[in-house]
């Protein structure tokens, strides 16, 4: 199995996890772009948002991010971001959000750029 998530889904490969359950693990992401940055992700391959079917998956998902910034003490705010597919920028093949925190985060996306 090649696909990164997956492989920290199982354990085979490092990552700080911050939740784990039967159906989703928590992680922080890599190259973080605010002082919170945590990546949601079911352990279930799933290619992307566009791709989601089981509902209360898509539930727990979002349940289990305002869960983890409550953890955080994100009580200022905070932005969940579902990159889905080539033009919303998706790097990874497998379904994350976002959980984005900890600073103002502005009105742009991060990784968007004005013009
Ligand atoms: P997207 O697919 O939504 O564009 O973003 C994928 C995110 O996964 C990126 O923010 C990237 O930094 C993060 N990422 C990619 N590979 C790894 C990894 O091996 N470990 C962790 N913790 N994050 C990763
Ligand atoms: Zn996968």
């Amino acid at each position: 199995m090649s696909c990164i998530f997956c492989r920290i889904g199982k354990g085979e490969v490092p990552a700080t996890k911050v939740h784990e359950d039967e159906l989703v693990v928590v992680i922080r992401d890599i190259r973080p772009q605010a002082p919170t940055h945590l990546l949601v992700i079911p352990k279930e391959h799933i290619a992307s948002l566009w791709d989601l079917e089981n509902e209360a998956l898509a539930g727990r998902l979002l349940q289990t991010s305002a869960r983890v910034a409550r953890a955080e003490g994100l009580e200022r705010g905070w932005r969940l971001i579902a990159n889905t597919r080539e033009h919303g920028g998706q790097e990874v093949d497998h379904v994350h959000l976002h959980v984005l925190g900890g600073r103002a985060l502005g009105p742009m996306l991060p990784g968007s750029h004005a013009h």
